[in-house]
This record gives C-alpha cells, structure tokens and sequence, in this order.
C-alpha cells in the first residue's frame, strides 16, 4: 500500500481485471487505498488470484462476475458491488477482446461480439456508474467529485487498423462516447476520461511480441524503443481516478511510448 493512498475510502470496480491491463489497474487502484471489485467472466481462479494479491499488498478486493455485454449481469454486479462496498466512485471499463479477420471475410458474428463487448460492455457499466453517482453526490471526504470514469480505449481509437475493423471501430466509438459523456456530465462533477494504451505485453497481442522477430518489427512503431508494461497504465488510471487530475475530463490519455507520432515520418515523407 502507497504511503499516502491517493485514492482512501473510495470503491472501484474494474471490469476485465483478472488478465492483463485489467489486473494491474486494479492492484493500481487498490494500492492507491481504493476498495476493488475485479470483474471477470472466465476463469475465476485468476480473478481471486489477482484479489489475493491486493489483500497480501494490505488492501481490499473482492470478484465478481459479469460478462459486461449483458444488461441484466451488469446490474447484478453493481448491486452485488453496492450490497459490499456502498456505492462506486470510480468506474474502469476495461474489458475488451479482438476478433480479427480480413475485411471481406468478416463475420457479423465477429463484428458484433467485438462491438457488444468492447463499446456497449462501456456504455452498460457506465449508465450505471452514473446513475449511482448521480443518486449519491460528492462525499467530500472522499473526492471532490461526484464520480469518476476511464475508458480503455487503445492509439486505434486514432490509427486506423487495417485486418481489425471491427477492434478499431470499437476504439473510434469509445471516443465519441466518452467526449459526448463527459460533456454531459461535467456539470454534474462526474468526469470521464480514456486511456490510449499503445503495445502492452499482455495475452490480447501475445503474438506481437513472443518471438524477438516480432517484438523487433513492432519496436519499428515505437519510438521510445520499448513495448508497454500493463503496469504504465495502472499508474496512469490510479492518477486519472484520483483528485491529482480533477481538472481533466473529455480526454484521451495515451500511453504509447510515442506510438501516436507517425513514427514512420522521422525518416520519411
Ligand atoms: P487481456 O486479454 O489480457 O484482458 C482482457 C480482459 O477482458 C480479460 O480479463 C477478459 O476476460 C476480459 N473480457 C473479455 N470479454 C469480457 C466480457 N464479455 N465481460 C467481462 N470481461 C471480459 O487484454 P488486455 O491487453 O489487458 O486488454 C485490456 C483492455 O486494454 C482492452 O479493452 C484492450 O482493447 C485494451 N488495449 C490493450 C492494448 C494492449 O496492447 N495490450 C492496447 C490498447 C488497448
């Protein structure tokens, strides 16, 4: 646990967090002082890993589970949050999946279980974060805000990702939603901002960078020559989740190692 937990009191609940980028906000979080829900879908035992971790580290965490494309289980596991924590301050819609294919050989299967899950899964997490937030107000003690939301969206919320339409066309419609939802909901003290992750090692790109061939090509889009550690996005979304950053909202941070920079014009063009 931090000496000074920027985030003391408050209850977080991180969907996707018993994997990857997902795990580390949530240990993040929680050593920030926050109590944690670490929302799963499979795998169990990975999530009451992730939970033993933060209770070794001093902290608070309970797993709950939800596939987050499902109305009904979201709100099942806002209530099964509420009945243990109280209420929610901070909201992390993490979780996310590819299915990739050539355009022309894309399923509407495949298009749709990656847009129900990675843009409605937000938008369902989300409506229910604020309504909470909304019914309850600003706890003083807690935050100056009423509520706070982070989007992990990816540098493909920008880049265009030819094989993978349907990921990146998730990533441009977590933009809009979070900028048309921070709009609307800044008068109201609820800030909601995205993460822009760029190549984080974990199990979603494996083959990106399991073999020193593929991790070479890939370090060609990364200017700062090293991939992402799921760590780099805890720190951030403990910062964005915490007052620190009380005067941001409607943005995309990106945490790319400069992969947003055009990389390829430094020596051409
Ligand atoms: P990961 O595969 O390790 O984790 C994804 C998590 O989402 C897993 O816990 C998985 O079980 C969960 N999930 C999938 N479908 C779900 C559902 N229906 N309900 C609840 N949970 C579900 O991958 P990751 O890299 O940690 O990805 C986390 C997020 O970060 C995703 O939104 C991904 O798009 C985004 N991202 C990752 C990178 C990267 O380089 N790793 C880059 C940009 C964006």
């Amino acid at each position: 646990m931090n000496p000074n937990p920027k985030l003391k009191g408050q209850s977080a609940l991180v969907t996707g967090a018993n994997s990857g980028i997902g795990k580390a906000v949530a240990i993040a979080l929680a050593n920030d002082g926050a109590n944690v829900v670490v929302n799963y879908v499979t795998h169990p035992e990975a999530a009451e890993a992730v939970v033993t971790e933060i209770k070794n580290n001093g902290g608070t965490a309970i797993a709950l589970q939800a596939d987050v494309s499902k109305e009904d289980q979201v709100q099942a596991m806002f209530q099964a949050m509420y009945k243990q924590f109280g209420t929610i301050d901070i909201l992390v819609n993490n979780a996310g999946l590819q299915k990739d294919s050539p355009f022309e050989n894309m399923s509407l299967a495949d298009w749709q279980l990656v847009i129900d899950i990675n843009l409605t899964g937000q938008f369902l997490c989300a409506r229910e974060a604020v309504r909470e937030f909304l019914r309850r107000g600003i706890v003083p003690e807690r935050s100056v805000a009423a509520g706070k939301i982070i989007c992990m969206s990816s540098v493909h919320e920008v880049i265009p990702w030819g094989g993978h339409v349907n990921y990146a066309s998730s990533k441009g419609g977590i933009m809009l939603l979070m900028k048309s939802m921070a709009q609307e909901l800044a008068p109201k003290k609820i800030r909601v901002n995205s993460i822009g992750p760029g190549a984080i090692q974990t199990p979603i790109n494996r083959a990106a960078w399991e073999t020193p061939e593929a991790l070479n090509k890939l370090l060609t889009l990364i200017p700062y020559n090293r991939i992402g550690q799921p760590e780099d996005i805890g720190k951030l979304a403990a910062w964005l989740a915490s007052d620190e950053s009380d005067y941001i909202t409607g943005t995309t941070v990106f945490c790319d190692g400069g992969m947003t920079l055009y990389p390829g014009f430094s020596t051409n063009g």
